[in-house]
């Protein structure tokens, strides 16, 4: 698949996991670029809002090896971890734990400015049903974050549930903040791609075959595609390979399901116009 441009928008490392070796297995499959979205890594526990920053630098730290060892395009999202509202709050109170967060979100824009990191992410809400004042909590933070990206014109990366109204209220909210919805990418989304359904939201998929065939059966190629790839050595076998979107796209080629047209479009206009700012 030689100069065919092949882009995973949701790829973790971990300094425990395979980290650049999955890389180097994505591009061997003929991978050209991934956004590397940091993670809560167990190396640096958040006990404190300026924990966070500590996390991110092991995101640049792999990062940084990642291009030393491969030709890999890595557009680097950091962010705080939303799912952590719950576990944060049990521990130190609701309010210490928003605080908490929100530090994390400023920071990772004050390292963004910086020109360590090029996407906020991921950021959001918790993706399974949890009390109310666990999701304004995240709500409030994630509406920080907006205005943060708006601020340095970089995009979000949203983890948060993915239910039929999900894409309206990211909408509604980057609109309240003058951010542009294209702005707001929901990782893990369903196919729902038109503009009826994404509010002008930036959908970023599972690289299932489904997913794709849907997604292109509704007559565009606004969308991107994902792993979600965890490199937790617990966890081997629980997503998606490094070596799906490759595999997908040439399959995608080679089915005659999409064109090299459509190829660039999802894996590198896309990407391009988002992480190149
Ligand atoms: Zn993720």
């Amino acid at each position: 698949m030689d100069k065919v441009p092949v882009y995973d928008n949701h790829f973790h490392m971990s300094p425990a996991g395979r980290n650049v070796d999955a890389l180097l297995e994505f591009q061997a499959a003929g991978g050209t670029g991934i956004t590397l979205v940091t993670l809560p890594y167990a190396e640096v526990p958040i006990t404190k809002g300026s924990d966070f920053e500590e996390s991110f630098k092991i995101t640049y730290d792999l990062a940084r090896k990642a291009r030393e060892r491969t030709d890999v395009e890595i557009n680097v999202a950091v962010g705080p971890y939303p799912v952590l509202i719950i576990p944060l709050s049990e521990k130190y109170g609701l309010e210490a734990a928003e605080e908490m967060l929100m530090q994390g979100m400023e920071d990772a824009a004050k390292d963004i400015a910086e020109g360590k990191a090029c996407a906020i992410g991921e950021v959001g809400r918790p993706h399974f049903p949890t009390e109310q004042r666990y999701v304004d909590a995240a709500n409030r933070v994630l509406q920080r974050g907006m205005e943060l990206g708006k601020e340095l014109d970089v995009p979000l990366i949203i983890h948060c549930e993915s239910e039929d109204h999900t894409d309206r209220s990211l909408s509604e909210m980057a609109r309240k903040v003058g951010l542009d919805p294209g702005m707001v990418i929901k990782h893990s989304s369903p196919p729902l791609v038109t503009e009826e359904e994404t509010f002008g939201v930036m959908p970023s998929m599972p690289a299932s075959k489904s997913n794709i065939k849907t997604a292109l059966g509704k007559g565009t190629t606004r969308f991107m595609i994902e792993t979600d790839y965890i490199d937790d050595p617990a966890k081997p076998t629980s997503i998606m390979a490094p070596a799906t979107v490759p595999n997908k796209v040439r399959q995608m080629l080679g089915s005659g399901m999409a064109d090299e047209e459509v190829v660039c479009r999802i894996c590198k206009d896309i990407p391009d116009s988002l992480y190149h700012r």
